[in-house]
């Protein structure tokens, strides 16, 4: 029998913040110093990167330091600041109240001593959620910042992960791929895509760098799908009538001085045809209006962004952005796989985009067969893994909108209809008017969104868990309040001590 063909060369096409992490990904597990994989990433010098995804969860920590990067110089290279959760505002009537609550305010809620969930359900002392189970929400409402100059790199007061400038992150990661872990760069436009008679790409012709073979293909060329899509032929699975925002105007307001407090949470503002997101940069703010072209028009959704950031003379620089809702209906076919927005996209209410890009990077490092026999058994856990990702990232954000009771819009009453809901959140949300959502409503590890998240936007947004017929369950509610009352000591003391938010980032930036 003849020997199978080594896997040992990896061509990366694409150079978004996608392409970058998947290649760093690979790199360091394939070891190229000792022989071992070599990854390449071709990258066209005139189709620029998307250039926006500002927001992460508190994951993308764990994956830069893994990748050996250092926290102060990711910091000070990317105008990055700390993000501590999601503020969100007007998502519930009455219209125009600011009502707001946090989500996900990024602390883990403590379980032990007991489980504060139920309790705060039985008795909520007049306290919101978030108050009740966590000090960040009053860390965040006091423009605080999550850690102590003490404290190493990647460690907090509270869980953190950060807002970051989208064009100087691609930049920072490319240079940690070629300085650090032996990632080639070439610089030319993938023109075609040949394949071998089995189906599987050979290789891709480039208008400058000739013609480049590899053994297994990573399209990361953001909506274009390039390779899974075009020469694949992989379809792409649309939830555009479950998510109907599939639009984005983004623009970059400048701060009215140099000391302007930075919030330390993503602010997201639920507006008549979707939403407005709002991120403070060390030296900017970058704002963006996400909302559903069948339900408003392009201009009326530009006038109502420039009111919101005041704009009304039309100063500023607006960008259209044409959103892709909906996955690929696989993700990795033959020796072709795809990661970024290649891969699919929803609305960015969560950050989802670089989290499940990163996430995917990952798995496709540790699945990574050493021969080309393994391609096919590979291929098959990770599009499992990955559908799965995909589908819960959708309940997750649908959630959002089907259990808010806005209804001024038919934007707001037509995402309330339970025909656009996925049936696993119905189904999930029935359950959920009896008991407290548990650990077992999220049996996968991959499932991206889980038990503290959906209690987070479940019990911020009033949703009615009954359970007052079941009291007799919970009889700890002497230790709930004493734990209730430890928790606003430690609230005290971070509010003592942690630095208004601005000023730790200017500290990091000089001292390190
Ligand atoms: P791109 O940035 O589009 O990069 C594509 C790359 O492919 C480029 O380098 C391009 O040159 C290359 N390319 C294309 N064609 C060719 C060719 N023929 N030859 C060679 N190279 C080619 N994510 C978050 O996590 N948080 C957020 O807050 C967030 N906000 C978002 C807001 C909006 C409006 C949108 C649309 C997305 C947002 N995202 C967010 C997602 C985020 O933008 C992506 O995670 C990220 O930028 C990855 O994009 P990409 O690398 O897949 O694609």
């Amino acid at each position: 029998m003849a020997p199978d063909k080594p896997l040992n060369h990896v061509l990366v096409v694409g150079g978004g913040t996608a392409g970058w992490l998947a290649a760093c990904h690979l790199a360091r597990v394939g070891n190229a110093a000792d022989g071992g994989l070599q990854v390449t990433l071709v990258e066209s010098p005139d189709i620029p990167t998307i250039g926006v995804g500002e927001g992460t969860v508190p994951l993308i920590r764990e994956s830069l330091r893994n990748l050996g990067i250092s926290e102060t110089d990711f910091i000070r290279e990317c105008d990055v600041t700390f993000k501590q959760g999601i503020r969100f505002v007007d998502w519930m009537k009455p219209r125009g109240s600011g009502e707001n609550y946090y989500h996900h305010i990024f602390d883990l809620i403590p379980r032990s001593a007991p489980d504060p969930v139920p309790y705060w359900l039985l008795d909520s002392q007049g306290r919101s959620f978030v108050d009740s189970v966590s000090i960040q929400g009053r860390v965040c409402d006091a423009g605080l910042g999550p850690k102590l100059m003490t404290q190493p790199e990647y460690a907090g007061v509270s869980n953190y992960a950060y807002h970051l400038d989208a064009g100087k992150f691609a930049d920072f990661l490319m240079r940690h791929a070629t300085e650090k872990l032996g990632v080639k760069l070439l610089r030319a436009n993938v023109t075609g895509v040949e394949k071998d008679p089995a189906g599987f790409i050979d290789g891709v012709q480039t208008d400058r760098a000739g013609y480049l073979q590899a053994d297994l293909f990573v399209d990361c060329t953001g909506f274009r799908a390039l390779l899974l899509g075009d020469a694949m032929k992989v379809g792409f699975v649309d939830k555009g009538h479950q998510l109907f925002a599939d639009t984005a105007l983004a623009v970059q307001v400048p701060y009215p001085s140099a000391d302007t407090p930075i919030p330390c949470s993503t602010r997201s503002t639920a507006v008549d045809h979707g939403w407005i997101w709002d991120i403070g940069l060390t030296g900017r703010r970058g704002v963006g209006h996400v909302y559903s072209s069948a339900h408003s028009a392009h201009d009326e959704a530009e006038t109502l962004l420039r009111r919101y950031v005041g704009d009304e003379r039309g100063e500023l620089a607006v960008r259209r952005i044409p959103m892709r809702i909906g996955h690929r209906e696989r993700f990795w076919d033959k020796n072709c796989v795809a990661i970024g927005l290649s891969q699919g996209f929803v609305e960015p209410l969560e950050a989802t985009g670089i989290l499940v890009y990163d996430v995917t990077s990952q798995l496709l490092a540790e699945l990574l067969p050493v021969v080309r026999d393994g391609l096919g058994p590979a291929s098959g856990r990770f599009n499992a893994v990955v559908q799965n990702a995909w589908e819960r990232v959708v309940d997750f954000i649908k959630l959002h909108y089907f259990i808010s009771d806005r209804e001024d819009t038919a934007f707001w009453k037509d995402n309330r209809d339970p025909a656009s809901a996925p049936p696993s959140l119905v189904e999930q949300l029935e359950a959920w008017q009896q008991r407290v959502p548990n650990q077992y409503d999220f049996p996968g590890k991959f499932d991206i969104f889980n038990l503290d998240n959906y209690q987070y936007v479940l019990y911020g947004m009033h949703f009615p868990t009954e359970i007052g017929g079941a009291g007799h369950r919970f009889p700890h509610a002497a230790a709930a309040r004493a734990a209730g009352e430890a928790l606003n000591k430690r609230a005290e003391m971070a509010l003592e001590r942690l630095l208004p938010h601005r000023a730790l980032i200017e500290r990091i930036r000089t001292h390190g």
